[in-house]
């Protein structure tokens, strides 16, 4: 029944292993080393959206397959988070998909809308599961390059490079803001010329904004689907992951026009066909949460992300100060190492501490190799202690 003589994976998939964030964990616990790299909260999201989920699996809702599109009182917490926060008005019946997680929602979005050989458009570094999916899809990436700017205070899309990556064959624009891993928000001036740039090239976008509650510093996250002419052409990616620190019960969303979400339904219904049946109510309850719950949340992630970055500046590296997500990335030249992938594996023996190398989100490996990211969504302790640590290791 095997074969020796042909791989088991299929040819779409080969470049794709383990992900690094399974691979680094498990160092993580080898070691015994203070995990950094994969962006997981190391405590529970708030007390009551917790008994939600309890009250939810105790009265019995949820514990069977719930509706294909998500139970109706998370479709209508969503419509509403959306109408409240930004403006928008989403129908709950025929614009609104729950999904497992973004990591789904990213699957059945580019299952259901490409065509083999469409090109998409994507901002590098990106996350893994763009890749992946993508090639999945059987499409083929175009990355455009976020590089560092002049004063190297964060990463920077280049316009032009972008209208340049577009050719007939481009199916759609991959955006995320604020940006896993560089922690970069896009501008509402750059987020406008994507815009025009899609409407001017009758292109789809897909944006991921899973760490749209998580911008500092007066950073405003500015929703793609805001802007003039987006409205019908973007699939808006959400999870209460990263919201509400509950990253174990994948709850996503999507929000887009009707035939979007009808074509994203069509994938995912033979995805995962339903998920989380009980955490559904739960996150329902958690969206509305006042607004002091977001407001709290973001200033302790950002005295968090204070505290890993001074740590990490003592140390010697150089850090791009992030206005979003929980994670901070850093370039380690001036420690004298030009390889992430080489410093990532020695430093849980060299400081104990675990963090992931950018390259690995990079098809330009050469323009990641430097960069290594660093997650802040850890108790205060465990951050100072990575702190001190790398204090120890780096300082002369
Ligand atoms: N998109 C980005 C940019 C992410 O960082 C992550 C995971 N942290 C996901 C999607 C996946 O989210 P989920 O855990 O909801 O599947
Ligand atoms: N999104 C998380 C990160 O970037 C990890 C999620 C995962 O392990 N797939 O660290």
């Amino acid at each position: 029944m095997t074969s020796t003589a042909r791989p088991f994976l299929n040819r779409r998939l080969a470049e794709f292993g383990t992900t690094i964030f399974a691979e680094m964990s498990a160092l993580a616990a080898t070691t015994g080393a203070i995990n950094l790299g994969q962006g997981f909260p190391d405590t529970d999201g708030p007390e009551e959206v917790r008994e939600a989920a309890v009250r939810a699996l105790r009265d019995g809702r949820g514990n069977q397959y719930p509706p294909g599109p998500g139970v109706p009182e998370l479709r209508t917490a969503i419509a509403d988070h959306q109408r409240r926060r930004y403006g928008l008005s989403f129908d709950p019946d025929t614009e609104v998909l729950v999904t497992a997680g973004a990591t789904e929602a990213i699957a059945a979005t580019l299952l259901a809308l490409l065509e083999p050989g469409d090109e998409v458009v994507a901002l590098e570094p990106y996350y893994d599961s763009y890749a992946a999916c993508i090639a999945m899809a059987g499409a083929s990436r175009v990355p455009v390059t976020l590089r560092p700017d002049p004063e190297r205070a964060r990463f920077r899309l280049d316009l032009d490079e972008l209208r340049d990556a577009v050719t007939d064959r481009t199916r759609l624009l991959l955006i995320n803001t604020p940006h896993n891993p560089t922690g970069t928000v896009l501008t509402r001036e750059e987020l406008t010329a994507i815009a025009a740039l899609a409407v001017e090239r009758d292109l789809l976008v897909v944006t991921d904004e899973v760490y749209e509650h998580l911008v500092f510093d007066g950073a405003e996250h500015v929703p793609l689907a805001t802007l003039p002419g987006m409205r019908e052409r973007t699939v808006t990616i959400g999870s209460a992951g990263k919201t509400f620190s509950f990253t174990g019960w994948k709850v996503g969303w999507v929000t887009a026009a009707p035939g979007l979400v009808t074509a994203v339904r069509s994938a995912k219904q033979f995805l995962t066909y339903v998920s989380s049946g009980p955490f559904q109510y739960a996150v329902a309850e958690a969206l509305a949460l006042p607004d002091s719950y977001f407001d709290d949340f973001r200033a302790d992630m950002r005295a968090k992300r204070d505290l890993l970055a001074a740590g990490l500046a003592d140390a010697g590296l150089t850090v791009f100060r992030p206005a979003g997500t929980y994670f901070v990335t850093t370039d380690i030249r001036p420690l004298g190492e030009s390889d992430g992938f080489a410093f990532c594996r020695s430093l849980p023996e060299r400081a104990g501490v675990v963090a992931i190398p950018n390259a690995v989100f990079y098809d330009h490996r050469e323009a990641g190799a430097p960069f290594v990211r660093f997650a802040f969504c850890k108790r205060t302790e465990v951050l100072a202690d990575a702190a001190e640590r790398l204090r120890k290791a780096f300082s002369h």
